[in-house]
């Protein structure tokens, strides 16, 4: 039986994406807000008409096998999934393709392309699900590499061992979501890590840019279930020991969790796992507005309950996800166990939000299991890429801001960023619509985001969107955020990374390159200036 092959240019296999009627009330939708003429209907790209520059470089004939140059897999890694990368892929530009595509069948193919490229001063650059949205697995290493590669994890996919005992499972790097869960099943353990990205992203890439996952509270990002790790360096092979914590220093698995492909390749990591929830309890909670939906975030936050679930959604957003009508915000909580009744918990947090003025809806009427506010909303929320792909079809700059900033400055911050995407997205799209939600929320503070979707003028899609994301990048950094709380840092956010992180450990992270890749082959342009 032949592979399924992923799109080149969007989201999931070959065939797969919204229906033509999904996407006629999408076009319909954006031409009642922006008009008729703005949006625009074109057929989805075809790998014949991308413009993909011949190899420069050839595999060694010891490696053959290990590598390919087959067209569509040099266009499938020629990108990531950004606005930016899906823009130039509806418009047939690869300008960064790899020269050759690497599928390792283990460690040892690993070593030996590392020893390959630093000899041949070849870049390479680790990918697990191509998912990245901030220029990180785009081959953009510049004129002092030979060449470069895309050294796709894919098949380095298996679950190697479960400890039962310990909780936790030694984790081949390259597993995507869905069987890295199906293979736990048995076990009845979950890692319970759900980025959106899910389906087509990796262990190895979650590790690497430090993704954060579905579950609002208490574990967000990957980086608390790592337990240990294996990475292949340029120097040599480095293992960590396998702790439940360890006060030796500083964690040498933290070095590792958003190093983005620049200091090695994980290739293992054991994991600690969760049992399967069992009990659920949940409601939706309604706001006069996002500020006072916010102070009940707040409280929610603050009293020790870790929602499993505690998504804020303005009511832009509301109303985009069939949730709400757009007259308020709205708080989709959720609790969940392995064990206990956590319905105290859920009765608690609503009390708190009754306190700051919220309105707990009653259920909305479910013509199936999951037919009520928060399934309307998950079912958007898991629909999104398919949408987003063709959003950009139609001639929309669609892209995202997420940050994270504490509680004391976040009234400010927010009206400040609010007030720059209004001006910025009227001056240079002439409108927009824009919806913010809540991703996760801390003791300290929330992670808000922002999506932007606005009208692009044709062949100038990329200048805008460089524009505002430039414009509201500096207010974002300007106003105290973080540059991301979860999509990392890549090429698109490095020169704000570079005015938020301290200089002295930018200069301490360079130090841990040059240590661990003399040569400078692991994804040049990423994370640190090369
Ligand atoms: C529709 C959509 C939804 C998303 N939702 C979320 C979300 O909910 N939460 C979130 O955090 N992010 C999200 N993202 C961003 C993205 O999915 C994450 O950054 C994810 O962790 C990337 O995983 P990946 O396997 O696709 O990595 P890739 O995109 O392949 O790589 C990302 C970076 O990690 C490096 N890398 C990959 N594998 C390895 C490895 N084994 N060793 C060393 N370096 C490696 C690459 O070189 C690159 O720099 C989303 C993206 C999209 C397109």
């Amino acid at each position: 039986m032949s592979e399924r092959r992923r799109k080149f240019w969007g989201w999931g296999y070959e065939g797969d994406g919204i229906s033509d009627s999904e996407a006629a009330a999408v076009a319909s939708r954006l031409a009642a807000a922006f008009g008729a003429d703005a949006v625009r209907d074109r057929q989805p790209p075809r790998l014949e008409d991308l413009d993909l520059r011949a190899p420069r470089v050839a595999p060694p004939l010891a490696l053959a096998e290990v590598f390919t140059d087959a067209p569509h897999e040099r266009a499938s890694h020629a990108y990531g999934k950004s606005y930016r990368d899906l823009a130039r892929a509806w418009r047939g530009e690869a300008p960064n393709p790899p020269d050759l595509v690497a599928l390792p069948a283990g460690e040892d193919d690993i070593v030996r392309v590392l020893e390959w490229a630093a000899n041949e001063r070849v870049a390479v650059v680790p990918y697990g699900g191509g998912s990245s949205v901030v220029g990180g697995v785009e081959p953009e290493v510049g004129d002092e590499y030979r060449g470069a590669v895309s050294l796709d994890l894919r098949r380095l996919d298996r679950v190697l061992d479960v400890d039962t005992e310990s909780r936790a499972a030694l984790i081949e790097a390259g597993v995507y979501g869905p069987r890295l869960e199906a293979e736990l099943r048995p076990h009845d353990l979950t890692l319970r890590h759900f980025p959106q990205s899910f389906e087509f992203s990796s262990l190895g890439g979650w590790i690497a840019t430090r993704s954060g996952g579905h579950y609002a509270t208490l574990y967000a990002h990957i980086d608390e279930f790592v337990e240990s790790l294996r990475v292949v360096t340029p120097r040599g092979v480095l293992e960590t020991r396998r702790l439940p914590a360890s006060g030796a220093g500083p964690s040498p698995e933290r070095l590792f969790c958003g190093s983005e492909g620049t200091l090695g390749v994980i290739t293992q990591a054991w994991m600690r796992l969760q049992d399967r929830p069992r009990a659920r309890a949940g409601a939706t909670v309604s706001f006069p507005d996002f500020l006072a939906g916010a102070r009940g975030v707040r409280a929610v936050a603050q009293a020790g309950l870790h929602p499993a679930n505690c998504r804020l959604i303005d009511p832009v957003e509301a109303l985009l996800a069939g949730a709400g009508d757009g007259s308020s915000a709205l708080l989709i909580l959720a609790f969940e166990s392995p064990g206990h009744d956590v319905a105290p918990w859920l009765e608690a947090a609503l009390e708190l939000c009754r306190e700051q003025g919220g309105t707990v809806e009653p259920p909305r009427e479910r013509s199936g299991a999951d037919d009520d506010r928060a399934g309307a909303w998950r079912r958007t929320f898991l629909r999104m890429p398919y949408v987003y792909e063709r959003v950009v079809g139609f001639g929309m700059v669609n892209g995202t801001f997420e940050t994270a900033i504490t509680w004391d400055r976040f009234a400010d911050f927010h009206e400040g960023v609010s007030s720059e995407l209004a001006k910025r997205t009227n001056e240079i799209c002439g409108g927009a619509i824009v919806s913010v939600r809540f991703t996760y929320v801390y003791p300290d503070g929330p992670a808000p985001y922002y999506t932007v979707t606005a009208p692009a003028r044709d062949g100038s899609e990329l200048a805008q969107w460089d524009e505002l994301k430039a414009a509201v990048s500096d207010a974002i950094v300007g106003l105290g955020g973080t540059i991301t709380h979860h999509h990392a840092v890549g090429r698109e956010h490095r020169p704000w990374y570079e005015q938020e992180a301290a200089p002295l450990f930018q200069e301490a992270l360079r130090g841990a390159k040059r240590e661990l890749d003399p040569a400078g082959i692991l994804n040049p342009g990423v994370l640190i200036d090369p």
